[in-house]
């Protein structure tokens, strides 16, 4: 069987990363979750008080960050590391939350995430989400998916997580950040969001979490069985 790349964007708390996870793990492929990413630069610039008007302190900055995926036995989940710490409960943070969109409009952050999120492709047998996949990082990506939902589910889900992980979520605070973070998102200039041409667009308001996957499962199916059958040809 081919392996394919599966690249999965959307707005924020669309679902993707869970939905990613889920993919990866019945194909056997590698799933990044590249908001993490830039929510570890995020982190190390608010730890570090980069400013980030001055792109000399920015580059300087990038130079010592390290970002890498290690699975945690304890939770049985993927972590994300900064730098040799595990900083997975970090990066999910309110306060690393409202800074993220803003850190995500620098051309050289990007530049220096797209450019790791490349090399991880290494024989496909990927799923990777984030904002930009479909359009910048593989615009070759053989199944593309734009996954989008109405605001209050989406405000809702958010709320559900953060209380998973024994955090007060405040309902004002999480629509607040879900509604700035779409729209610098999706207005910035270098690579905004947006569904690329061939992308399937996914409204999941109202689909259950197998429903989704059952969907995306068989067009992955179908894009792993096209490519197999034209290479043996
Ligand atoms: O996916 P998540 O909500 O964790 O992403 C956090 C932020 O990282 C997004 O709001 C966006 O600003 C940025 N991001 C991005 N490009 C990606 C992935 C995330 O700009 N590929």
């Amino acid at each position: 069987m081919k392996s394919i790349i599966i690249a999965i964007d959307g707005f924020s708390g669309c679902g993707k990363s869970t939905l990613a996870k889920a993919m990866a793990a019945s194909l056997n492929y590698r799933h990044i979750d590249t908001g993490a990413m830039y929510r570890a630069v995020t982190l190390y610039f608010l730890d570090n008080d980069v400013d980030i008007e001055n792109q000399n302190e920015i580059a300087a900055a990038l130079k010592n960050i390290t970002i890498e995926f290690k699975h945690n036995p304890e939770t049985n989940q993927t972590d994300t590391f900064l730098n040799g710490e595990d900083r997975e409960i970090a990066i999910r943070s309110l306060r690393v939350a409202n800074f993220v969109s803003p850190v995500s409009t620098i051309s050289s952050v990007r530049s220096f995430l797209v450019k790791q999120q490349q090399k991880m492709n290494d024989h496909r047998a990927i799923v990777m989400d984030g904002r930009d996949i479909g359009t910048v990082v593989f615009p070759d990506a053989e199944l593309k998916i734009f996954m989008v939902a109405n605001d209050e589910i989406r405000i809702q889900r958010r709320l559900e997580e953060i209380q998973l992980k024994g955090q007060l979520g405040n309902y004002d605070e999480v629509a607040h950040n879900l509604k700035s973070r779409d729209l610098i998102d999706s207005t910035r200039l270098d690579s905004p969001l947006r569904k690329a041409d061939d992308a399937i667009e996914i409204d999941n308001s109202m689909l259950t979490r197998e429903e989704q996957f059952n969907m995306v499962y068989l067009l992955a199916m179908e894009k792993i069985n096209e490519k197999s059958n034209l290479e043996s040809i």
